[in-house]
């Protein structure tokens, strides 16, 4: 709090973190001699730097671009980058920070960082996009590497805008090798990888209700977001027999008690790139409703699955869900509960699959992209979609097992920061950093 007074998000992370690895310090006195949390809550590298580009008016134009490398103790930096105008360094540190532990949860050897531009890219057209994205890496390209740092999409950056990175990346570096993930297929990119943090976001959740003898099949869900972690969680929720009956935006959410109709959303949000109000002229028996979808009063529903953004939840809108009739909430969005939320959650005795277990599977599957690309090999959709599983299922069995280990019960938060951590903090401990 002294050093960062300005950065709230990044405090509410760490706050978040120290709470549930407390108990792990009795255990391992070493860690406090070893200032590991000291030394983990200060990211090993972060930069701020200008990203000017000219609009199609012909002005030029001044954004701010971050890249936070948080730690690289289990391999190198690993995480997103997030175009968005409410980006700032409290954001980037909070989610790189974050990241730190989702990583070491997937059991692959990958670091954690973050970053991003407060660029909007809503309402721009694809020249200044691409005039950004080349822009932006002129710079970043000066900090990261296939061996150092890969970064990779988040909110408002996906295939179009890693293809126009990865293009000015190859320009100034003649180099083809993997430096950022979630690239198109036909250059090196992973099948399974645009579907990875959804369908993960739902292995881990079937896995979370079989633990607890439920089951998918025939559940009400909730889902927040239409963007890349909403779609392929509603797909998957689907496939699994779920019905899914909300996405939302920033501006509203879409109500439809027969079920979310997945081919025109994935056809207004993905092609058209418009809104749910567009969503809801287009197909019938939906409902559009301004605000969040959050304070909606009178829906019931077994799940929530919140996919937009970090916040989005705040005590009395827990409280408003758990009156739903919920038994589970699963992120797919980083940090998208306040820790109001979380408290209500608890009180209510309501499963919770925290974001960092939760929705690891994109990372995870940009980590084998990266594994591809290194043999110079394509995986397919079965094989990348099955160790997809495989992984979300042991992460939540990880966190189990660190649960019992320091007697938090059926804890799964606080089990998946002590298993992200303990990891860390051993590689740490071991090269005697
Ligand atoms: P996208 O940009 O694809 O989509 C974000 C969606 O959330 C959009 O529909 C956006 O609406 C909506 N949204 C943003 N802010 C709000 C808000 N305040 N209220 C309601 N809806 C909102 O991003 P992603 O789907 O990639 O990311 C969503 C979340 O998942 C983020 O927290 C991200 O960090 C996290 N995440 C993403 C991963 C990935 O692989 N993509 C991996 C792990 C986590 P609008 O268009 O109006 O802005």
């Amino acid at each position: 709090q002294r050093r960062d007074p300005n950065q709230p998000e990044f405090q509410e992370a760490v706050f978040n973190f120290l709470d549930a690895v407390t108990p792990v310090f009795d255990k391992h006195p070493e860690y406090i001699a070893a200032s590991i949390l000291e030394r983990l809550t200060e990211p090993e590298r972060a930069v701020q730097f200008q990203v000017a580009w000219q609009d199609d008016q012909g002005h030029m134009q001044v954004n701010r671009g971050f890249r936070v490398q948080f730690n690289s103790a289990i391999g190198p930096y690993k995480g997103g980058l997030r175009l968005h105008p409410s980006v700032n360094l409290s954001i980037v540190k909070f989610l790189g920070f974050e990241q730190i532990f989702k990583n070491s949860l997937t059991g692959l050897p990958i670091g954690g960082a973050k970053g991003g531009s407060d660029f909007d890219p809503k309402g721009k057209s694809d020249a200044e996009i691409m005039r950004f994205c080349q822009s932006f890496m002129i710079e970043l390209q000066k900090y990261i590497g296939p061996d150092l740092d890969v970064p990779a999409g988040d909110i408002g950056v996906g295939g179009r805008e890693i293809g126009y990175l990865y293009g000015m990346y190859k320009r100034l570096r003649e180099s083809d090798r993997g430096v950022l993930t979630g690239k198109g297929l036909s250059y090196g990119g992973s099948l399974a990888r645009t579907e990875a943090t959804g369908f993960g976001l739902l292995y881990y959740l079937d896995e979370m209700l079989k633990h607890n003898d439920q089951t998918l099949a025939g559940k009400r869900v909730v889902v927040s977001g239409a963007g890349n972690v909403a779609i392929y969680a509603i797909q998957k929720a689907q496939e699994l027999g779920a019905t899914v009956i909300s996405a939302s935006d920033s501006t509203g959410y879409v109500i439809q008690e027969a079920g979310i109709d997945l081919p025109t959303l994935k056809k207004v949000k993905e092609v058209k790139r418009g809104r749910m109000s567009d969503y809801a002229n287009a197909v019938s028996g939906a409902t559009y409703h301004t605000g969040s979808l959050w304070d909606a009063e009178g829906l019931t529903y077994d799940i929530a699955l919140p996919c937009a953004t970090q916040n989005e939840i705040n005590g009395e809108q827990a409280a408003r869900i758990a009156k739903a009739g919920a038994i589970a909430v699963a992120e797919g969005a980083n940090m998208p509960s306040t820790p109001e939320a979380i408290a209500e959650y608890q009180k209510a005795g309501l499963l919770f699959g925290p974001a960092k277990a939760a929705n690891a599977g994109g990372v995870a599957v940009s980590e084998l992209e990266m594994s591809q690309n290194s043999r110079r090999q394509a995986d397919s959709f079965a094989t990348v979609d099955g160790e997809l599983k495989d992984i979300m299922v042991n992460i939540f069995q990880k966190s189990v097992a660190a649960a019992k280990e320091y007697d938090l019960g059926e804890d799964y938060d606080a089990g998946a920061n002590i298993a992200g951590f303990t990891k860390v903090a051993d590689a740490m401990m071991a090269q005697g950093w």
